[in-house]
């Protein structure tokens, strides 16, 4: 029996992840939930799994959680805050922790998990971007395991040699291709870039995702936040990670071999089965994922970026070549755009007018601890609001 908490669980991986959950009661336990202010259907997923704890990071959501955990005879104790997502984590009676909340919110938590040494699976990917270096090293040194959630990666994850230990050329591993989408926008005639709403960046082809995400995949900030993961998950070098646009996104990414064999995982673009691998992994479960069927896909293209319609991917790389503090400032300048755009303040193509700005006006410095992530990432989200003021 495997004892879970879920970082995040009303979320779109949150809720995929209840799903698969509640395919095997005789696997895994909840025993801890958590959510930002969605009191209503935290409630309902207390009442379903009947965790022992349930946070929201909102106050007043946490009161009326309370009453009703309360009205309804739960045995739930309901904490609030941020410091109770990093207590829940580290519980000694959960052993993994499904690290699902949006942005650098999830940094704290997920670190803490990993420094407590559960398994994490790992569908926050701005942990990996903000804090690589201090994250990885909290992974070894608690020897935690680590499991990839994001598609991409938990497609490498597959088709890399069974025990990899972070070597890919002492695993005869040329090169790692990451497939993209390519999102709303791929095809859209450039002129009509500036003129996109968020309800059209949100409508992704393939995905349902959060907000977030979803506007991140548009931009393609997505895959360039995904390459500097991938950079840290598997130890490859920029040069080794390669963008490949899959409109149908039904390979999910794949690995190069120097003897020219190319190992691809494929299947339905349905975030339960990198959940439900992350969950069973070393063993495979029923995910609810209906089978690929591979003569109704008939058809599979493939394209190289195009680094002038999607600037967000070149600045993602720009960061990752810069290293130290670049990739957290890269990140908050985005959630911090990203955020303005969802909010109708700043129209699409400013969103990386606003990330260049924040990399251009400040230094990069080297990371050495959390602190150093923590107060780039701060001092990213001041530039970024102030750039976004001059708009
Ligand atoms: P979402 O917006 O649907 O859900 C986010 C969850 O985090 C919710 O439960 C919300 O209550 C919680 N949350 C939001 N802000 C919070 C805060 N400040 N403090 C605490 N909790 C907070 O997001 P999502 O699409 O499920 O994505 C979650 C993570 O997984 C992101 O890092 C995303 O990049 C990654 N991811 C998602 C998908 C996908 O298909 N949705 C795929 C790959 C990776
Ligand atoms: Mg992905």
């Amino acid at each position: 029996m495997q004892h879970l908490a879920i970082l995040g669980s009303t979320g779109s991986i949150g809720t995929s992840t209840l799903d698969v959950v509640a395919r095997h009661p005789d696997r895994f336990r909840v025993i801890a939930l958590t959510a930002n202010s969605q009191a209503d259907l935290l409630f309902r997923q207390c009442a379903q799994f009947k965790p022992r704890y349930a946070v929201m990071l909102d106050e007043e959501a946490a009161v009326q959680l309370r009453q009703r955990v309360c009205e309804a005879g739960l045995a739930i104790e309901v904490l609030s805050g941020a410091a109770a997502l990093e207590q829940v984590s580290v519980l000694p009676e959960v052993d993994t922790v499904m690290a699902a909340i949006v942005g650098a919110a999830g940094l704290r938590p997920t670190l803490a998990a990993a420094r407590a040494g559960k398994k994490i699976l790992l569908a926050n990917k701005e942990t990996l971007v903000m804090a690589g270096n201090v994250f990885m090293e909290a992974v070894r040194a608690s020897g935690s395991a680590l499991l990839p959630i994001d598609s991409e990666h938990n497609a490498i994850f597959q088709t890399l040699p069974r025990g990899y230990d972070g070597d890919l050329a002492g695993n005869g591993v040329r090169r790692i291709l990451l497939t993209a989408s390519g999102g709303p926008f791929l095809n859209m005639p450039l002129s009509e870039l500036h003129n996109v709403t968020p309800e059209q960046a949100c409508a992704h082809p393939n995905w349902s995702m959060g907000k977030k995400i979803s506007v991140d995949s548009a931009s393609m900030m997505n895959k360039g936040l995904e390459v500097i993961e991938a950079h840290w998950l598997f130890n490859a070098s920029v040069d080794d990670i390669q963008v490949v646009v899959h409109p149908q996104s039904v390979i999910h990414s794949l690995v190069e071999y120097v003897d020219g064999s190319m190992l691809a995982q494929l299947g339905n673009p349905d975030m339960r089965t990198p959940i439900a691998y992350g969950l069973a992994w070393p063993e495979r479960i029923d995910s609810g994922v209906a089978p690929l069927d591979l003569c109704k896909v008939a058809t599979m293209n493939f394209e190289a970026p195009d680094f002038g319609r999607f600037p967000c991917l070149a600045l993602a790389y720009q960061a990752l070549r810069a290293a130290g503090t670049a990739p957290a400032m890269l990140n908050a300048a985005n959630e911090v755009a990203v955020a303005a755009f969802l909010d109708k303040q700043i129209s699409f193509l400013s969103i990386p007018r606003v990330i260049e700005a924040v990399l251009d006006a400040l230094p990069v410095n080297a990371v050495g601890s959390l602190d150093d992530v923590l107060a780039a990432d701060a001092e990213a989200r001041r530039a970024a609001q102030r750039k976004i003021g001059q708009l």
